[in-house]
Formats: structure tokens, sequence, C-alpha cells
């Protein structure tokens, strides 16, 4: 298609913006990854499409392509424990039904979710739900960072790395875990929907590791198109893994910043997808188009 020859990179393709959990409003985010050089970016906010429409207005505006993503939040349960797994998703349609339903599922929960948590924490710690809605801009996907935030107003952390190293650590025993479906079933929605589904960061040294080899396996013969490799968080051994796989099975790889404005180090562009990679997903994704300059 030709379209797919129109973009122009560096691409950053993992960006949140107040739509969840990151700090600046989605046409900021554009406008900051156009002054960090990027002339390609996606959107991925937390199980949500709603940053879309402005942010794909301020990349026509600065004559970037805007390509709209989401990170889809799965978990994958083991027994005694939960992995969480993040997964990109690029290009589907916001409306198909069975994918909104879930995503509508998750970002229920989200409330009912971070509502118990801060009951929780107020047992111990001055801090109302109040104070967490007041961290939260209108229809934003709502997360344990804006209860962080909360409790940076409070006086009670300094910043959401220490709020998460604390309170908003699971060994506090204050959070709960997050509605989410299977990773398995989240490929499947996003498929359905015309999406390209790519792992994010899939080999954080979380408490509970990553997805082992026979479940990339699975997963990728269930349909998923690629790994997001160079990310900040992927540990080294994790990474040769991911990459000797994505070979075997021709996969696509990205790297990204995953930026959250203010909320994380993560710089625009500090990770970066190549043009082939790009134009991989450009032409995987048929549920939605990228808006391209001109
Ligand atoms: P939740 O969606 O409520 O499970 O919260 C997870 C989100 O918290 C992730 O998307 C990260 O963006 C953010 N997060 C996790 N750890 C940290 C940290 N140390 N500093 C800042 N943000 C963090
Ligand atoms: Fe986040
Ligand atoms: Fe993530
Ligand atoms: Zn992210």
């Amino acid at each position: 298609m030709s379209t797919v020859q129109r973009f122009l990179g560096p691409s950053d393709l993992h960006m949140h913006s107040v739509r969840s959990d990151g700090t600046e409003l989605p046409a900021e985010v554009v406008r900051s990854a156009h002054r960090h050089g990027l002339r390609t970016m996606a959107l991925t906010d937390h199980d949500t499409t709603i940053g879309w429409d402005e942010a794909a207005d301020a990349a026509t505006a600065l004559g970037m392509t805007f390509i709209p993503g989401m990170e889809f939040s799965t978990r994958r349960r083991h027994g005694g424990y939960n992995l969480s797994v993040h997964m990109l998703a690029y290009l589907f349609d916001p409306d198909n039904a069975a994918l909104r339903t879930e995503m509508d599922r998750i970002r229920d929960d989200r409330l009912t979710r971070a509502e118990r948590i801060v009951a929780n924490i107020s047992h111990d710690h001055d801090l109302t739900w109040d104070d967490v809605l007041a961290q939260r801009a209108g229809d934003a996907s709502i997360g344990r960072p804006h209860i962080a935030d909360a409790l940076i107003a409070r006086g009670l952390v300094v910043d959401r790395a220490e709020a998460f190293d604390g309170i908003l650590h699971p060994r506090s025993g204050y959070t709960i875990p997050l509605y989410s479906p299977d990773p398995l079933r989240a490929v499947e929605l996003i498929r359905g929907a015309g999406g390209v589904p790519i792992i994010a960061h899939p080999a954080t040294a979380g408490r509970s590791g990553m997805l082992s080899e026979d479940e990339l396996r699975e997963l990728i013969e269930a349909g998923i198109a690629g790994f997001e490799i160079d990310h900040r968080e992927n540990t080294e051994p994790g990474k040769s893994l991911l990459r000797s796989l994505a070979a075997e099975y021709d996969l696509i790889v990205t790297g990204s910043s995953d930026s959250h404005g203010a909320g994380k180090p993560n710089l625009p562009g500090e990770n970066t997808t190549t043009d082939a990679n790009v134009a991989r997903i450009l032409a995987a994704g048929t549920g939605r188009t990228a808006t391209f300059p001109g």
C-alpha cells in the first residue's frame, strides 16, 4: 500500500498521556515527541483510545505520522502468583464490540480497584479517594500512578518511584491486582479488531519474572506479531531470548521509550523502531489507518 511508504522516522511507538498515567495532554505528547526529533509516534495509553483524535490532529499540524495504539492490560495466572503482561495493540478498530466489552470491563475495574486500594491505604495514611480523583484528568484510565500523585500531593512521598517502592509495592499489602484477561484472549481480541499485538517490555525483571519460552511460543502461535525489545526495563538475558525467537519466527521487533511525561524518567525517542519494522506494523493493521502528514 502506498500509505506505508509515506511515513518518516525516527519512530517511537509507545507513549502515554494524561488519558492514562502520563502527565501531558495527548497534543503535548506529540509536540514533545517532535521536539525530541521523532517524526512518527504512537499514543499507547493504558486500556483507552480517548486520546487518539487529539494526538492525530496535533501530529498532522506538525507534519508527523500518528499511529493509534493502546497498552492492553493482561494477566497470566501461574498457580500461586500472577504475571502482569502489557500488550501493545496498534491500528485496531476501537469500535469492535468484543474488544470494547473487555476494555470497558478493565476500565471499570480500574476504578473499583483504585478505590479499594485507597481504602486500604487510608487505614495507615492520610489519603482520601477525593485526593486521588483530583489527580485524574477527566475520563483517564485510573491506576496506581494517580494514587502515587495523590501521595506526593499529601507530602507522603517525593515521587512516583518512591511510592511504587513503598506504599504501592505489592509487598506493602495495600494493592490488589487489576482484573485483566489472559494474554491469549487479548491476542484474539486485538486480531479480531484488525489490530497488531506486540508484547510490551516482555523481559522486565519483575517479582514474578517474565513469561517462559514455552508461553512465548504459544503466544506466537496464537498470533503475536512481535516484541518490544529495545525498552529500558528489559533485561539483557531476556532480550537475547526475545531476539532469537523473533528471528526464528520472523516477528516484528520494536524499540520505544514508554514515556509518561514527568511521571517517569523515560525520554521520548530514547529507543526507536526501525523503518522496516514500522512499515510491517502499518501493513499488518487493518482496523484503523494511521494519520500521515500532508
Ligand atoms: P497500574 O496500571 O495501576 O497497575 O499501575 C502500573 C503503572 O504504574 C505502569 O503502567 C507504570 O507506568 C507505572 N509505574 C510502575 N512502576 C513505576 C515507578 N517505579 N515509577 C513510575 N511509574 C511506575
Ligand atoms: Fe504506565
Ligand atoms: Fe507497560
Ligand atoms: Zn507503557
